[in-house]
């Protein structure tokens, strides 16, 4: 998929902030959601997305729209931060395949580094253990500030 096209609406991140596909939901607000990486790259590996924006990528986003998700995202790195005291945080996006970007509705990377542990690989690592995900989600939405 390149940077230009039609957003999918059927895509894996539209279905889960409907609701249709299960994810290791850490929170939402009335414009954004945060859930756990299913193949994390790290212990902690979350991801933020847009509920309503029909954006693919950063280049058509509304700017209204990333700012909400960006706000977002540094909700969610600082209860990362509190809840796993990582020694550095991975803020990470990719915009078109060629890049890496494997979905294409616009999300952001948050993924929690230790030095002594190798960054798993992008979108091809294994799948993470739904209840080891669901107590990492709990632990990072117990420590969320507004
Ligand atoms: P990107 O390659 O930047 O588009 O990122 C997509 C991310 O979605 C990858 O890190 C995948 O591991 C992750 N992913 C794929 N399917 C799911 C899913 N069902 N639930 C949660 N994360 C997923």
């Amino acid at each position: 998929m390149s940077l230009d096209g039609a957003y999918e609406r059927d895509n894996i991140f539209a279905k889960i902030v409907r609701g249709e596909i299960p994810a290791a939901r850490i929170g939402e607000d009335e414009k954004t959601l945060a859930f756990m990486d299913a193949f994390p790259q790290s212990r902690g590996h979350a991801l933020v997305v847009h509920k309503t924006s029909r954006a693919r990528n950063l280049l058509d986003v509304e700017q209204d729209e990333l700012a909400e998700i960006m706000n977002t995202t540094q909700r969610v790195a600082r209860a990362v931060r509190r809840a796993l005291e990582p020694e550095g945080i991975m803020i990470a996006q990719f915009n078109g395949s060629a890049a890496g970007q494997t979905v294409f509705h616009l999300h952001v990377h948050i993924i929690p580094r230790w030095r002594d542990a190798p960054l798993g690989r992008h979108a091809g690592g294994a799948m993470g253990d739904m209840n080891e995900l669901n107590a990492l989600a709990r632990q990072i939405a117990e420590r969320l500030e507004r």
